[in-house]
């Protein structure tokens, strides 16, 4: 695997790979990496023939000091990770934060809404600051295709929207399944600040999100909504922040299952401290 720190280094590599017609695979991540990240990263082996990995702890999504300081970082555990599966011509890219935001990019994204919401409402400018650094990784990196994870889904929609109206660049986003560990919670680097008995309890997540479907016959959207945030809440140790049921393009709540459109369940919740987040696709 080829290691670059500096932006200039990894273009000019890409670019030959580029010239000879090969097609590039990306999967941004911020590191600490887990099999949810392996997942993507087999997904671009599988589909192109060269896969650059980029590891950036971005500062600019991060609304909250303490949680950006507190985010896990192990590079040497990462790397050791990806030589395992990445192949000599693959790319892992560590970049500085000058290196990213060396033209002082502070640029407002139109998110038509699609950034209002959930996450977005909790987390003030957390998906300005995802768009601007995924806006930068593209055009560094110039993928073909792009692998992000379902586990953080309006981030997905986000991107989706990003790339095909605000770059128009001809990037296509794959949408990767989440991974789980055995007891069904998703897998995420947060959960590594988990002592063993929190790990147990957030398993109450998934495990409601899994319910929710046999409920549809005999309760309304909100009334699911309601069962499970005191499901959630009844655990004395798991306290919701939200649970809406959207339309998964457009992200607007809905009011009922008989709306066109695929509907997603998203959720998040604090624990010990921590914030965790999942959802699930209810057909
Ligand atoms: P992160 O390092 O948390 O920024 O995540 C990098 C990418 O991995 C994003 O596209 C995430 O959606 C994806 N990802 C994180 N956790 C999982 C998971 N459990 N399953 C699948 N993809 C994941």
């Amino acid at each position: 695997m080829r290691i670059y720190h500096k932006n200039s280094d990894l273009t000019n590599y890409l670019h030959t790979i580029r010239t000879i017609g090969d097609s590039i695979g990306f999967v941004p991540t911020m590191g600490a990496l887990h099999q949810g990240h392996l997942s993507l990263i087999q997904a671009s082996k599988n589909e192109c023939a060269i896969s650059v990995v980029s590891i950036f702890v971005n500062p600019t999504q991060f609304n909250n000091k303490t949680d950006f300081e507190l985010y896990p970082r192990d590079n040497e555990r990462d790397i050791s990770l990806l030589q395992n599966l990445m192949g000599e011509n693959d790319c892992l890219f560590l970049p500085s934060i000058d290196d990213i935001y060396s033209d002082g990019t502070n640029k407002k994204y139109d998110l038509q809404n699609l950034d209002k919401t959930m996450e977005g409402e909790h987390r003030p400018g957390h998906f300005n600051g995802v768009a601007m650094v995924v806006a930068r990784l593209f055009d560094i990196v110039k993928p073909h295709k792009a692998f992000f994870g379902q586990k953080d889904f309006q981030q997905l929609a986000i991107i989706k929207f990003l790339a095909k109206y605000i770059l128009k660049q001809k990037i296509d986003i794959i949408e990767c399944p989440t991974i789980r560990e055995s007891s069904g919670l998703a897998m995420s680097s947060r959960n590594t600040r988990l002592n063993s008995a929190q790990r147990s309890q957030a398993a109450l997540l998934s495990d409601t999100l899994f319910k929710i479907a046999s409920l549809k016959p005999i309760m309304s959207p909100n009334e699911v909504k309601i069962w499970a945030k005191d499901r959630i809440n009844a655990s004395g140790t798991l306290n919701t922040e939200y649970v809406e049921i959207v339309n998964a393009e457009t992200l607007v709540s809905i009011t009922n299952w008989n709306e066109p459109g695929e509907k997603v369940v998203c959720l998040a919740a604090i624990i010990g401290g921590i914030r965790l987040i999942d959802n699930l696709k209810i057909s």
